[in-house]
Order: structure tokens, then C-alpha cells, then sequence
């Protein structure tokens, strides 16, 4: 039987690298966006060449309402539900005494409420099917702490507890919940901060290379498989040896 994975703003970076590579490895794909259609069909075209079916919605992950209805749409689709990455996600820097409330909030509702409403979601069919394998994009700055990034820390270190709590609930059902955190990744995410900054960073990473999204990809593929499946509740950090 075909196997399906739902993933989380998979229009660019990350999340792209992990439609493709999900897709590589056998999966039917659904994915969601916020609004950039022209990247969406890029990732839905690159998809297709790997002989799986796939799916694009356009569907803000603030939305509770139209998170269940995606999930429910996609095992009425496809049967089933085996892998959900959790990977939409955006930054609102800015020092904290500056920082607005709505930066604040967009931050959390985003990354961390909008991440909850999928889990909850997926959960209620894989509980039923009594398998599955949630995976979710927290980050180093969530382990660590970022000076200008207390609401990007805030929702990566929420992701983190997250993790760990849905992972001992939903064990009982075979279900694994594990969490990635990455270092510095190449995507448009990171492309927009200042060239000494970059420098900095890059400073310190012992690998001496900013991450590709595959490298995260990757791992994320070695969650969902069963190559992991006596692995649940952790956080793996993939930084070039940042932290
Ligand atoms: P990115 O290139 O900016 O892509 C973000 C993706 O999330 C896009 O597909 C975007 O859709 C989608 N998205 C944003 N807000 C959304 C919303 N409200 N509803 C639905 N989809 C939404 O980001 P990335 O660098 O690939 O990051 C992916 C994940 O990895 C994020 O959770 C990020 O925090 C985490 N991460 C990244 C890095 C890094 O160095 N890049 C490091 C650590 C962790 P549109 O294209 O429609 O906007």
C-alpha cells in the first residue's frame, strides 16, 4: 500500500527539499503554502518527476479550521496518513524592547500554534491506523537563544516541549514524534541577513559550510523511515557542529 506524507509550508527551502526527498523515497505528498504560488508549482512539478501523486493547497497554518480540513482531505484522498512534518515557518526579528506585539504573536500563532493544530489533527488518524511518525522543525536558537529572535526562540523552544509531551502520549499507538533542529541553512529565510552576519555565523561552524535544506531533508527521511522507529522524543540538532 502507498504511503502519504502531509508537509508544511513546502513551497521553498526546507520545506521543498523535504517534499522531494519524501517524494524519492516513495510517498505520496500534500503539501501547503501562504501565498507563493509560482514556488508551490515548482515544488509540485519536481515532485511529479518522482512517479508519486501530489498535492498543493494554499492555507494559512494559523487557521485551525483549515488545518483539520487539509488532514481530512488527505486521508480521504489517500487512505491514509503515515509522516506529517511540521515545518511552516517565518522570523520577525528586532530587539526586545522594541519588539511589537503583533511580531510577537505572528511568530507564535505561526511556528508553534500553527505546528499544534496539524499534530492535533494528524493524530486523530494515525491513533486509528496505530502508526505513524510526526516530525517537527524546531532550530538551534531554540536550544540556545538568539539575541533579536525572543519570539523565534520562544516558538522553537515551545516546539521542542511540544515534542517530547505529544511523543510520550501518542507512544502507546506507535506513533513517534521527534523533532530536528537546524543550524544555518541556505534558504531565503537566512538570505536576508547582512553579509558580516553571515560571516559571523559562519565563523562558527566547525564544518565550515552553511547547511544545504537536503542536509535537513535528509534527516527528516530518517525520522519518517523505519530506520528510526526505536527513536521518539528527541531533538536532533543539525548544525555543521555549530552548538
Ligand atoms: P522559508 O524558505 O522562508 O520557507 C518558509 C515556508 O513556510 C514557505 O513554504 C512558506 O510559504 C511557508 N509559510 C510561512 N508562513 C506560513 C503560513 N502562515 N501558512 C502556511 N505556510 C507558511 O523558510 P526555511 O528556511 O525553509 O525554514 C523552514 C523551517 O525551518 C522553518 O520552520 C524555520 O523556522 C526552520 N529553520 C530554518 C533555518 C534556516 O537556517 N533556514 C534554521 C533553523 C530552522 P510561502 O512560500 O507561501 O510564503
Amino acid at each position: 500500500m502507498s504511503k502519504t506524507a502531509i508537509v508544511t509550508g513546502g513551497s521553498r527551502g526546507i520545506g521543498r527539499a523535504v517534499c522531494i526527498r519524501l517524494a524519492k523515497d516513495g510517498y505520496n505528498i500534500v503539501f501547503n503554502y501562504n501565498s507563493n504560488e509560482e514556488q508551490a508549482n515548482i515544488t509540485l512539478e519536481e515532485i511529479e518527476k518522482q512517479g508519486v501523486q501530489a498535492r498543493a493547497f494554499r492555507l494559512n497554518i494559523k487557521e485551525s479550521e483549515n488545518c483539520a480540513e487539509l488532514v481530512k482531505q488527505t486521508a480521504d484522498t489517500f487512505g491514509t496518513v503515515d509522516v506529517l512534518v511540521n515545518n511552516a515557518g517565518i522570523t520577525r526579528d528586532g530587539l526586545l524592547m522594541r519588539m511589537k506585539d503583533e511580531d510577537f504573536a505572528d511568530v507564535i500563532d505561526t511556528n508553534l500554534s500553527g505546528a499544534f493544530y496539524m499534530l492535533r489533527a494528524v493524530s486523530k488518524y494515525m491513533m486509528k491506523q496505530r502508526h505513524g511518525s510526526i516530525i517537527n522543525m524546531s532550530s538551534i536558537v531554540g536550544v540556545n537563544g538568539n539575541a533579536g529572535q525572543v519570539n523565534y526562540a520562544a516558538s522553537k523552544a515551545g516546539i521542542i516541549g511540544m515534542t517530547k509531551s505529544a511523543a510520550r502520549e501518542l507512544a502507546a499507538r506507535n506513533i513517534r514524534v521527534n523533532a530536528v533542529a537546524p543550524g544555518m541553512i541556505e534558504t531565503d529565510m537566512t538570505a536576508v541577513l547582512p553579509e558580516n552576519v553571515r560571516e559571523q555565523m559562519l565563523a562558527q561552524i566547525p564544518l565550515k559550510e552553511i547547511g544545504k535544506p537536503e542536509d535537513i531533508a535528509n534527516t527528516v527521511a530518517f525520522f519518517a523511515s523505519e530506520d528510526s522507529r526505536y527513536i521518539t522524543g528527541q531533538v536532533l540538532l543539525v548544525d555543521g557542529g555549530m552548538s
